[in-house]
């Protein structure tokens, strides 16, 4: 069986006096899933600190460089995520293919990198407003998973989590609706051919405490990575208490 886990993804968000009051704030009682929160780079020692003390949550980073060290100016290596506290990283998100042109390639490298050095990859994946429109979600979702197969073995799916986020769903208050993620969801545990069973396949984009149990509901939604209602530490709560 696998366990539900709920990301918090707070993207280029927050200042310490924030990250402080969110965990003064949130109240974690009654939460059966898995809750990982992934603040920006300098707020990470802070809140794995707050993990250590608190309790009940791991910490994620939102990037990593694909290299182990070197002259890279401006990047972090999944070794030093590590070392302040992460256990968890998110690769690929739509952001940094959009914004930051990172291509399926890199992120492979990036995801082996983090498997490398003992870190959990959080895999996003997922198709744009135009792709959807082109009835090409679930040729756009195989080809991002196949170039990661690509430089893993079968059974290091294992050692990860898939994020499925429709790009036109992000921050936009537009949800696929749960039969709809659920039948993309379904799509990419099957192209995990055997090791599907044991991955955990979240969804993201616009998830809040309102549509949260009805997507949770769905056989193969796992979880969710949680954007904009994870920067109000009551509304994220509420959220992993219905996971
Ligand atoms: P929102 O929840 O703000 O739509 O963002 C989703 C997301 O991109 C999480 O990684």
């Amino acid at each position: 069986m696998r366990k539900p886990l709920v990301a918090a993804n707070w993207k280029m968000n927050g200042s310490r006096e924030f990250a402080e009051r969110f965990f003064t704030d949130l109240n974690l009682e009654g939460v059966t899933s898995g809750v990982v929160v992934c603040p920006p780079f300098p707020y990470l020692s802070l809140v794995a600190q707050e993990a250590e003390e608190k309790g009940g949550f791991a910490v994620g980073g939102q990037d990593l460089s694909q290299e182990p060290s070197g002259a890279f100016t401006g990047e972090i290596s999944a070794s030093m995520l590590l070392d302040s506290g992460a256990r968890y990283v998110i690769v690929g998100h739509s952001e940094r293919r959009s914004f930051y042109s990172e291509t399926s390639e890199l992120v492979a490298k990036k995801f082996f990198a983090a498997q490398a050095a003992g870190l959990i990859p959080i895999l996003c994946i997922g198709e744009t407003l135009e792709e959807r429109e082109q009835g090409r979600t679930l040729e756009v979702v195989a080809t991002q998973m196949q170039a990661v197969s690509e430089v893993i073995d079968t059974d290091a799916w294992k050692r990860a989590v898939v994020a499925y986020e429709p790009v036109w769903a992000i921050g936009t208050g537009k949800t696929a609706t749960p039969e709809e993620a659920q039948s993309v969801h379904e799509f990419i545990r099957a192209q995990l051919g055997q090791v599907g069973d044991e991955v955990q396949i979240l969804y993201g984009g616009s998830v809040k405490s309102a549509n949260a149990s009805a997507l949770f509901a769905q056989a193969d939604i796992d979880g969710a990575l949680v954007g904009g209602a994870s920067l109000d530490a009551k509304e994220f709560a509420a959220i992993c208490r219905a996971a």
